[in-house]
Order: C-alpha cells, then sequence, then structure tokens
C-alpha cells in the first residue's frame, strides 16, 4: 500500500528553482534511496516533504490525504519525520531532553526504553547535554528523536556524513530494526553502493531531476553512476560491475578547478548555524 506520494514537485528558493517535477511513491515498509551528487536537490527534496519549504507545484499525498499546504508540525503530527541533515539538536538541553522534544502525540513502537535498546550508546549519555556528545552519539540522538515521534515516513538526510565509518557502519547495521518496525523511509546517501545495500529502490536526481530509479538490486551500477554525474551512458564493463563504485564528488568544485563534464557547480547560499537553538 502506498504510504507517500509526490508528483510533479516544483519547489526552491526565492527565484531559484532547485526541483523539477519530481515524482517518488513510497510503500509502508519500503526504503528508496535517493542518490545525487551535491546540489542536486536532495535535502530540498526532502525539507519539502516535511514541510520546512513550501513546494512551488506539485502534490504530497500520505494515506491519500494531501498535505501540501500543511506546516511542518501539522505533517509531522500525520506522521512525517526527518533526520535534518546536520543533525540539527539543541545543543544546551540533554540527550534525552532533545529526544522527547517532538510532542506529535503519536503511539507507537519507538517508546524512550524502545529507542534506548536501539541505541545503548544514548542510553548511557541521556543526561548529557547534547552539545558535549560526540558526532555519532550526535546522530544516534537526531534518529532516537525522529523515531520518538513514531512516524509513518522517515526522511533521512545524509546520516553518515563527517562519521568514522565504522560509526556508519553501526548505523546501518540497526537499520533493519527501524525498517521492520513499518516506517517506509527516504534515504539520502552519498556512498551509492551502501545507498543501493540499504534500500528496496533508488532514485537518482540530477538538476533537481529525476534521471534514473528501479529497483536497487537490479539497478545496474554504470548507468547509475553516469546518472549521477549526469554524463552520457557508458557502457556496462566487468571491472566497474563488480568493484567498488567511484566515489562520487561531495564537495563543490574549488575556484580556479575545470569543472567536468556534466558536473553542476551550486550557486552560494547561507549557511546555516552549526548548531542552532531552533531544530527545524
Ligand atoms: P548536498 O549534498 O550538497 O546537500 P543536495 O542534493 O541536498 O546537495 P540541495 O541542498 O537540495 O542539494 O540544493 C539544491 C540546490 O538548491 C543547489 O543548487 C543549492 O545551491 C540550492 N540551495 C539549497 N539551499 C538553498 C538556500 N537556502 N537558498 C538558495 N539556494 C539554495
Amino acid at each position: 500500500m502506498t504510504t507517500l506520494t509526490v508528483a510533479g514537485l516544483d519547489a526552491g528558493y526565492r527565484d531559484f528553482q532547485a526541483l523539477f517535477g519530481v515524482s517518488l511513491d513510497l510503500a509502508e515498509g519500503e526504503t528508496v534511496a535517493l542518490i545525487g551528487a551535491n546540489g542536486a536537490g536532495k535535502s530540498t527534496l526532502l525539507m519539502t516533504i516535511a514541510g520546512a519549504l513550501r513546494p512551488w507545484r506539485g502534490r504530497i499525498t500520505l494515506d491519500g490525504l494531501d498535505i501540501a499546504g500543511l506546516p511542518d508540525h501539522h505533517r509531522a503530527r500525520l506522521g512525517i519525520a526527518i533526520v535534518p541533515e546536520g543533525r540539527r539538536l539543541f545543543p544546551s538541553l540533554t540527550a534525552e531532553e532533545n529526544i522527547l522534544v517532538p510532542t506529535t502525540g503519536r503511539g507507537g513502537p519507538w517508546s524512550l526504553d524502545a529507542l534506548y535498546d536501539l541505541f545503548p550508546m544514548v542510553a548511557a549519555r541521556r543526561s548529557h547535554r547534547a552539545g558535549l556528545l560526540s558526532g555519532g552519539e550526535q546522530q544516534a540522538v537526531a534518529i532516537a528523536r525522529a523515531l520518538a515521534a513514531n512516524p509513518r515516513v522517515l526522511l533521512m538526510d545524509e546520516v553518515s556524513l563527517g562519521l568514522a565509518p565504522a560509526v556508519v557502519d553501526g548505523f546501518y547495521r540497526l537499520l533493519p530494526r527501524i525498517q521492520q518496525s513499518g516506517v517506509c523511509i527516504l534515504l539520502v546517501e552519498q556512498d551509492i553502493d551502501r545507498a543501493l545495500a540499504a534500500s528496496d529502490r533508488a532514485l537518482c536526481l540530477l538538476e533537481g531531476r529525476v534521471v534514473m530509479a528501479g529497483d536497487s538490486a537490479g539497478l545496474d551500477r554504470d548507468r547509475l553512476i553516469s546518472a549521477y554525474f549526469g554524463a552520457p551512458s557508458a557502457p556496462r564493463s566487468s571491472a566497474t560491475k563488480t568493484g567498488p563504485a567511484p566515489v562520487p564528488p561531495d564537495k563543490p568544485v574549488p575556484p580556479g578547478k575545470p569543472v567536468p563534464p556534466g558536473k553542476r557547480v551550486p550557486p552560494a547560499r547561507p549557511v546555516p548555524p552549526a548548531d542552532p537553538e531552533v531544530p527545524r
């Protein structure tokens, strides 16, 4: 059964359009990976679904209800939760106080005890201020906070960013337990192999448009990587079929450096404070 539908979504910032006619759906219990280079529009899509940005055009429906015009707190009550890029915790509140911030009133499997069972490291640091926790502990708190709302749809924006590979491995080992709770997940992940391994389906965004979609297990990696870079489709090669995916560029091209074909250099954007007091 389809839980979330996005149809023909256009969105952006002032007069800058970042998404063009994006459509996707998420079935109950399904995980869909959202893949794309920096500036492709992944965070914009997640924020538009969560209600932090108003869509310019298009429909967003949750369990058949049109939520595109609803404010973010109303969407949260209906079951949309986001783990935002950069975590956005209240640094002066304890880990537990941060987890208890969402007051959606939604019942479900994710009680505080269940969350501490999922993240023993958070249980051990529950009374510590969030701002004093390690990056991995903060990310665990951010995921726990989103789950505490007992969402129908969990939007996860680059939870691996800036974390040690062993910590990231730990999060991905926990993902099946989150998936088993029935929530559907839209997962933004820069590591293509990890994203495909953790998802049922994948979508590739390029310059705000969906340029490729399909079952994660059956997607042609060469074509996906070409779509990621915006390059013409490469012939399938046995070398790239079995080897690791190339590491996509995750930094804007520095001034003076040549721009690779198909690479779009995003315009400068305002940088939010690292740990604002008010989470989005
Ligand atoms: P990243 O991995 O770098 O976060 P992304 O795929 O999530 O990339 P977005 O952050 O959604 O991409 O950005 C999409 C486009 O919108 C980019 O061109 C970006 O520069 C622009 N953009 C993002 N936030 C703003 C903003 N607050 N104001 C203006 N433009 C913005």
